[in-house]
């Protein structure tokens, strides 16, 4: 399937000119609780699988519904008027002066991969209520409503695909779709099911159609070193690198193990793809059939995925690696079957957002850009879209070893705050001038 095709279906209609903007009064003076968010990062780790150090909490497990009863009970306490989809996605919405206006999100996920750590994805969602509980104390009003998500199985670690719900809510695939995805460890399960068994398939919005939002904006931890490298806590996102996912499998004789030699020839050259053509490539999974040490394994399923910075580059390393495999299993005498499951062609979000992100940052920020996909590669295909990045220690993520600062942490919250209020503003105008 083709994903993310940038449809313009958008509250922000007519062309948008860069203006000298500065933060309103209210963003310019806006703070946020730097030890409160900090803090609510660190109790939230807790609801996790045994993981030293770092936090395993796949989508729709025990962990990952304690995490979401803790998010809606803040939310409630806030006020917020709290929904859940039938793909589990929690929805805060907290009125503004004009409750006509499509709400302006601030969303990301609680999932984490099974080797996670404690920023990715939740900096993002408790970085977001920080900033609507500061918006409360500080009796700071927006014009449109804000509304707070935890987006359902963004890592896609245990239910294939990843952004199983932004998917869904972009219009890109079904609810049906996303509760038949079965679960990465072979038992059969579904996302459907195991969310149904945490009490998390409720009635609420499914889709943009039923539901739009003005704008996406989201905190993420950079994944990357582009902070690191030039000192800085905060970057502003101009777009993604285009990736594409693929599974292949390959289909042999049975046979026992030593009676012949057995080569693994694709993974090598899934590596030196990357090196080829100036992209990254990663081996995601190896799944063989049939159990046991003394077989020949008949059925391998090798799962990757490409990326790269250019689309064209990005489609010739899809053809060459077809190729390759048409190759291999012909040298072998291999049946195979090749499937695309994900294809993100490289893009950029939406300026009138970026600017409000790179404005928010001021000195303390610079331009950066996504290596990988997130709910926001999802919600800037349907409205104006833009991301915060936070400074992450070596670029590491998806490992214990994640680690961004109390100070950057803190300081993207605020980025995200302001740039909300900035973007409440542009909005407000919008709508006057309709
Ligand atoms: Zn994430």
């Amino acid at each position: 399937m083709t994903l993310f095709r940038r449809t313009a279906i958008s509250l922000a209609r007519g062309p948008y000119a860069r203006r000298s903007y500065t933060n309103a009064v209210a963003a310019s003076n806006f703070t946020i609780n730097g030890d409160r968010l900090w803090n609510d990062i660190h109790e939230t780790a807790k609801w996790s699988a045994p993981s030293p150090g770092g936090v395993t909490r796949l989508c729709a497990d025990e962990n990952d519904k304690m995490v979401r009863d803790w998010f809606r009970d803040q939310v409630l306490a806030l006020g917020g008027n709290y929904k859940v989809n039938a793909t589990g996605t929690q929805f805060a919405t907290f009125d503004g002066a004009d409750n006509s206006i499509p709400p302006i999100a601030m969303g990301s996920h609680l999932d984490t991969v099974a080797t996670g750590g404690m920023f990715d994805g939740a900096l993002g969602v408790i970085g977001a209520l920080e900033v609507m509980r500061s918006m409360k104390e500080q009796n700071v009003k927006t014009n449109a409503p804000i509304c707070l998500i935890n987006w359902t199985n963004e890592e896609g670690a245990r239910f294939f695909p990843l952004l199983g719900s932004s998917l869904v809510y972009a219009g890109k695939s079904t609810v049906e779709e996303a509760h038949a995805s079965l679960s990465t460890d072979n038992r059969g399960l579904t996302l459907g099911g195991e969310l149904a068994k945490i009490g998390y398939v409720g009635d609420g919005p499914n889709t943009f159609e039923e539901f739009p939002i003005s704008a996406h904006f989201e905190i993420h931890v950079e994944q990357h070193t582009d902070l690191e490298k030039a000192g800085k806590p905060v970057g502003w996102v101009t777009g993604w690198n285009g990736m594409t996912w693929y599974e292949v499998i390959f289909h042999g004789d049975d046979g026992h193990a030593n009676t012949k030699s057995m080569w693994a020839k694709l993974i090598s050259e899934i590596e030196s793809l990357a090196y080829d053509f100036g992209g990254d490539t990663t081996t995601t999974g190896l799944h063989s059939h049939p159990f046991g040490s003394c077989n020949i394994q008949s059925r391998t399923k090798v799962v990757f995925c490409l990326m790269h910075a250019e689309k064209e580059g990005l489609e010739n390393m899809g053809d060459e690696i077809e190729k390759r495999i048409k190759s291999i299993a012909g040298q072998r005498g291999l049946d195979y079957d090749l499937e695309r499951t994900i294809h993100l062609p490289p893009g950029d979000f939406w300026p009138e957002a970026v600017d409000c992100v790179k404005r928010a940052c001021g000195d303390k920020g610079i331009a950066s850009k996504t290596r990988t996909g997130h709910d926001s590669t999802m919600t800037t295909t349907i409205v104006p879209t833009a991301m915060v990045f936070a400074r992450a220690k070596d670029g590491i993520s998806h490992s214990a070893k994640e680690w961004t600062s109390k100070e950057d942490c803190a300081e993207s919250a605020l980025v995200l705050g302001k740039a909300v209020l900035d973007y409440d503003m542009i909005l407000k105008q919008k709508m006057a001038s309709l």
